[in-house]
This record gives C-alpha cells, sequence and structure tokens, in this order.
C-alpha cells in the first residue's frame, strides 16, 4: 500500500513586499517539500490586517506574493497555493482554539512583546495582533500538518501550536497531529541591512534595512553599498562583525557554500569589493524570479485559477478537519433545508 504523505504547511503574510529574508529563510525552503510531500503553502492575509493596511495595496500585493511564489520555484500542480482568507475554516477553528488558548501563554510571544514595543506610545494595539498566533495554529492544525518550514523567528509560534493542539487532543481526543518546525540552516535569520542585530522585516519603515525580491539591480546595489559594517575591515565570520556576518550568510546560503568558504574568497580584499560581489550575487539569484513573477502579474486570469484551484483544495482539507473539532466542542450540526 501507498504510504500517506507528510504534511506541510506555511505562509506568509502581505504586510509588505517580500524580502530576501522571507525568500530565503521562507520560500526557498518550501521547495525542496514539494516531490515528496503534501504542501499547503498560503498567503496570509487575515494576518496582515492584525496591523492597518491600505486596502487597495493589500490586494496588490496578495497576488504579487502569489506570482514570487511560482517565479521562485513553487509548482501549482504539486502544492496548493491559496489565500487564507479564501479558506473560511482557519477563521472558525481560531475561534475555537482561542477558547483553548490562555491568556498566560499568549502574554509570553516574543514577537507580540516586539511588536508592540515597536508602535508609539499612546498607539492602541489590535487584540488581533495579540491573538495571531492563535490563527497561525488554525492554520497549521487545520491541515493535519506534520511540517512547518518557517524562520527561526516563527519557532516559539509553532511551538504554541503544538501546545495547543496537545491540550485540545487531551480535553477531547485525539484531533490534531502534533506539528513540527523545520528551520533552514543557512537561512534562518537574516537580518537587517541597516541594524544587523534584529531580524530583517518586510513591514519595516526603512526601506535601506531590506531588499525586496522585486527590487531592482540598481536599488539592490545601492542597498548593499549602504548596509552597516564596521570599522574592522576584514571579512571574517564572527559575531564581532554582525553585518559582515549577514552578508555572508546571504551569500552562503543563494550559492549553498559554507560561510568559510565565502570569507577564504575574500582574504585581503576589502568590504568595497565583497559588497559588490554580495550585491551581484543576489541581482543573479533574483533576475529569473523577478522576470517570471512580472510576466505572471500580467496574466490576471491565470494567477485567479490557480487561487481558486487551490481554495477548493485547501477547503476540502480544512471543513474535514473543522467539522471533526465542532463535533468534538459539541456543537450541534447544521441541518440543510
Ligand atoms: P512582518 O514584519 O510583517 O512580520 P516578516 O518579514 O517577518 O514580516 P512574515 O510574513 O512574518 O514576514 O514571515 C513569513 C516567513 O518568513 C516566516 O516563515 C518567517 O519565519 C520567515 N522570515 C521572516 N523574516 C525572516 C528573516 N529575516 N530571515 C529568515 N526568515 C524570515
Ligand atoms: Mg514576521
Amino acid at each position: 500500500m501507498e504510504e500517506k504523505k507528510k504534511i506541510v504547511f506555511s505562509a506568509i503574510k502581505p504586510s509588505g513586499e517580500i524580502t530576501l529574508g522571507n525568500y530565503l529563510g521562507a520560500i526557498k525552503n518550501w521547495i525542496r517539500f514539494q516531490d515528496d510531500y503534501e504542501c499547503y503553502y498560503c498567503i496570509a492575509d487575515l494576518h496582515a490586517i492584525t496591523v492597518k493596511q491600505e486596502p487597495k495595496l493589500l490586494r496588490k500585493r496578495v497576488l504579487e506574493i502569489l506570482a514570487i511564489y511560482i517565479a521562485s520555484g513553487l509548482d501549482y500542480e504539486k502544492s496548493t497555493l491559496f489565500v487564507q482568507s479564501h479558506v473560511p475554516a482557519h477563521s472558525e477553528a481560531s475561534w475555537l482554539l482561542t477558547c483553548t488558548a490562555n491568556m498566560g501563554e499568549l502574554s509570553r510571544m516574543t514577537q507580540y512583546k516586539d511588536k508592540t514595543a515597536k508602535l508609539k506610545e499612546n498607539t492602541s494595539i489590535s487584540a488581533g495582533l495579540f491573538n495571531y498566533p492563535v490563527l497561525m495554529a488554525a492554520d497549521i492544525l487545520i491541515y493535519n500538518t506534520d511540517f512547518v518550514p518557517v524562520g527561526i523567528d516563527q519557532k516559539q509560534h509553532v511551538e504554541l501550536a503544538r501546545d495547543i493542539a496537545q491540550r485540545f487532543n487531551s480535553s477531547y481526543s485525539d484531533t490534531f497531529v502534533l506539528p513540527e518546525a523545520k528551520i533552514s540552516e543557512s537561512a534562518a535569520k537574516i537580518m537587517d541591512l541597516q541594524d544587523p542585530e534584529k531580524k530583517m522585516s518586510k513591514s519595516d519603515d526603512n526601506e535601506n534595512s531590506y531588499i525586496l525580491v522585486l527590487d531592482k539591480p540598481e536599488v539592490i546595489r545601492r542597498k548593499i553599498a549602504r548596509a552597516v559594517t564596521d570599522s574592522v575591515g576584514v571579512v571574517n565570520y564572527t559575531d564581532e562583525q554582525p553585518g559582515v556576518k549577514n552578508l555572508i550568510n546571504i551569500v552562503s546560503a543563494i550559492k549553498g557554500i559554507k560561510p568559510d568558504e565565502v570569507v577564504k574568497l575574500f582574504e585581503g580584499k576589502g568590504y568595497k569589493e565583497f559588497k559588490e560581489y554580495v550585491a551581484e550575487t543576489i541581482i543573479e539569484e533574483l533576475k529569473p524570479v523577478q522576470e517570471k513573477a512580472n510576466e505572471l502579474l500580467t496574466e490576471k486570469e491565470k494567477l485567479e485559477k490557480i487561487y481558486g484551484e487551490g481554495a477548493m483544495k485547501a477547503n476540502y482539507h480544512a471543513m474535514k478537519t473543522l467539522r471533526k473539532m465542532q463535533k468534538k466542542v459539541g456543537l450541534l450540526p447544521p441541518v440543510r433545508l
């Protein structure tokens, strides 16, 4: 008998344009699961609205992300590519899990602390931002996910999803598979180009802090030239030189070579030459992705068909789990008249 394939789920939220961090830490890692696993890759629009978004821009970004997914090598015939809000079971399951999660564990999420710390004083914090890890748990659990390929910043949230699943299973009966985070070895955390102590994020206000997958070559050259380094002047791979270390990590993740090998290439050379090499490496990697994504963005009907079919497949799987959950907590099934 054919063995049942393990299930993979992951997502990116359209809270900004896709960065090199998202591409190396998430998307590139997703591609390698496609052949041997049943993969669900989502565009998490419901997560994006935990912070206010410009409606028109949000819709545009969703399509852009889908185009980048496909252009980067996600195959819509192998993997299910879909938009989160097109599968209502995410929101419904999220409520059932909100009643299983507790305030204490949500308050301990470091990302919530970091994101709220960045907000200006007197800015109101949406309850959605606080509850976001529960929606993420729902995203993962309704597909009976085994593996969640994410950057290291999301590890804590995947662990929370696992805790919530375990609690639901023991309060009712076995319902969910316990998911496990899969972190990319070479690109677990790409850092901010202006402040290499924090991670690169698409929602950052300073556009020099990130490289976008759709950035033009001259923009990439400029941003890398401006990337913060140090006064040592030697290309070393050490925590004492976090800016340089980050640039080495970027090259190492793109080329699939060890950081030490990158260091060797620049023995006796300065930062200018090194940065030019980093920029050209990124440009070369992103060129085919940009060409394909820009072409896809002119084929709206094709994209619609892809996310339409993706939603159908995702809905089918998600509804099965949601019905189980509803039954277990004691909701009366509706009658169809
Ligand atoms: P935001 O600032 O709005 O939170 P983000 O850049 O953190 O945006 P997310 O949508 O939160 O992006 O995360 C999508 C995926 O990309 C997750 O798997 C996350 O772990 C991964 N990721 C995000 N930033 C990085 C990074 N700097 N390095 C590696 N992986 C990253
Ligand atoms: Mg994030």
